[in-house]
């Protein structure tokens, strides 16, 4: 580490990765601090004996092959694949989908019966949403207005996007239609090799192009001076730079690093206010060496829930859980399966726990979990060799993201990430905030979008 960068990225999630990445290749010199001993963020992997999890590769939108060829080069793209089925299976109905436009569009007539003018009407009110235009509206009437009163149509629609970055039918309108329009084109889309084959590839890149890597390299201070940051404080050691792209935190981020005497009262009273979508859980189940599981899909949205109920989704009561299955094909040449369950549970329910209740809340999760999929896999248990859980209490201690917040700020949060350099000049905020530029997609494009913003501002 030398004593002064142009610009300091703190953390290599996807959305610094990405930023760090473009600005390189403008030239700049870069460092990318990263706290954990391993860079990808929440877009990261883990290895238990055998085994490697993949907590966040469940799916994302066709655009991400477009972004990794445009901003990471050709040998990402081509490693972006469709899979190959989604599966819902609810008390309200049961159905596979290739979850692209025409499939959908079919699905809604043929299975739900509704006529194809509502359906072609949903879908125009999708493709007119915009950002800028007033977004007043919330999911629940964007939803009433077009199938009023049709709670499986609902359902249908919502779910996966509950499960991808757990919003709900009462934000705006906009931050669904943005996600669920991203994914209704193509279909999803995972990587080849793994997160740890991509991440890998990142950092192998990174290094061609001279952006100085420091993992286990925590920031815990920006310093500004004259309205500008001047440094950051790196393990204990003082580094100037002229720029800050923080893709940690963005509440700690103005009130802990940087610090609030430099920001406006009505910037922090509103940015005080901003909600975290703060409730993923995971169970992750290793298949034994040899064992091989049924095709189930790719990805199965389940549920007992009789509606879709975002207090029951998001209650520690759990009753619907999405299961990721993991085929060899996934890492070709091996040979090996696992499955990664997503549920969404509050943080402040896991926070108050005892450390006893805690661990006993880790394992009913599991044990509620391997019942619960044995519907689908009987002989689940025979072959299972490997198991643990997430809470949003792992993701915070991984990350650093406060309350374990998984899919960064609801959206009233993006507007003070966008802001954050009309406060302090030289400093940036990247990754996963709003809804709208969250998951994979929104995140890494995010990067480039405040990439071009510090590039600007060095100019
Ligand atoms: C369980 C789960 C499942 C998901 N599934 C999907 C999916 O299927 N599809 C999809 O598209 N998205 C999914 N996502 C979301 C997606 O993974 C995230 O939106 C995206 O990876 C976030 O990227 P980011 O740029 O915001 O950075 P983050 O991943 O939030 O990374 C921030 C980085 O900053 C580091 N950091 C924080 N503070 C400091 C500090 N002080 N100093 C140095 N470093 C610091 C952290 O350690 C971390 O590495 C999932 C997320 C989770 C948790």
């Amino acid at each position: 580490m030398r004593d002064s960068y142009d610009i300091v990225v703190i953390g290599g999630g996807l959305g610094g990765l990405t930023a760090a990445r473009r600005l390189a290749r403008e030239g700049r010199h870069i460092l990318l601090a990263e706290q954990h001993s391993q860079l990808g963020g929440l877009a990261t992997y883990f290895q238990r004996r055998d085994h490697i999890f993949d907590v966040a590769l469940h799916g994302f939108p066709v655009g991400m092959r477009k972004s990794l060829r445009k901003y990471w080069g050709k040998d990402f793209a081509e490693r972006v694949v469709q899979v190959r089925s989604i599966r819902f299976h609810n008390p309200q109905f049961q159905l596979d989908t290739t979850f692209d436009n025409r499939d959908f569009r079919a699905k809604l007539q043929e299975l739900f019966g509704l006529p194809q003018e509502r359906v072609e009407a949903f879908f125009a009110g999708i493709a007119a949403m915009n950002y800028y235009d007033d977004n007043s509206e919330t999911t629940r009437e964007f939803f009433q207005r077009y199938f009023p009163g049709r709670t499986d149509v609902w359902r249908f629609l919502m779910e996966p996007i509950t499960y991808a970055n757990g919003s709900t039918l009462d934000e705006p309108a906009i931050s669904y239609g943005i996600v669920f329009g991203n994914f209704m084109s193509e279909g999803v889309y995972t990587f080849q090799g793994g997160t740890d084959c991509m991440i890998e590839m990142m950092q192998r890149e990174l290094r061609s192009c001279a952006v100085e890597v420091e993992t286990s390299a925590a920031v815990d201070k920006i310093y500004v001076a004259g309205g500008k940051v001047r440094a950051v404080r790196v393990n204990g050691r003082e580094i100037a730079c002229q720029a800050v792209i923080s893709n940690g935190s963005l509440p700690r981020t103005v009130l802990e690093w940087t610090g609030q005497e430099f920001f406006s009262p009505e910037f922090l009273s509103g940015l005080q206010k901003v909600r975290l979508s703060t409730s993923s859980c995971q169970v992750y189940i290793g298949i034994r060496e040899g064992a091989t599981i049924p095709y189930i899909g790719d990805l199965l949205f389940t549920s007992t829930c009789p509606e879709y109920n975002t207090d029951a989704l998001l209650s520690r009561n759990i009753s619907s859980r999405t299961y990721s299955v993991y085929y060899p094909e996934i890492r070709p040449g091996t040979h090996k399966y696992s499955v990664v369950a997503s549920m969404n549970a509050r943080y402040e329910d896991w926070a108050k726990m005892t450390r006893e209740e805690y661990r006993a809340a880790k394992k009913a999760m599991i044990e509620d979990t391997l019942a619960a999929l044995e519907q689908y896999i009987p002989e689940l248990r025979s072959i299972c060799d490997y198991t643990e859980a997430a809470t949003p209490l792992t993701f915070q201690r991984y990350t650093g993201h406060l309350q374990g917040a998984t899919f960064g700020s609801k959206f009233d949060g993006l507007r003070y990430s966008m802001e954050l350099f009309k406060q302090v000049g030289g400093l940036f905020h990247t990754g996963s905030v709003g809804i709208i530029m969250s998951g994979w997609l929104g995140a890494a494009n995010y990067g480039v979008i405040t990439a071009n913003e510090v590039d600007r501002y060095l100019n």
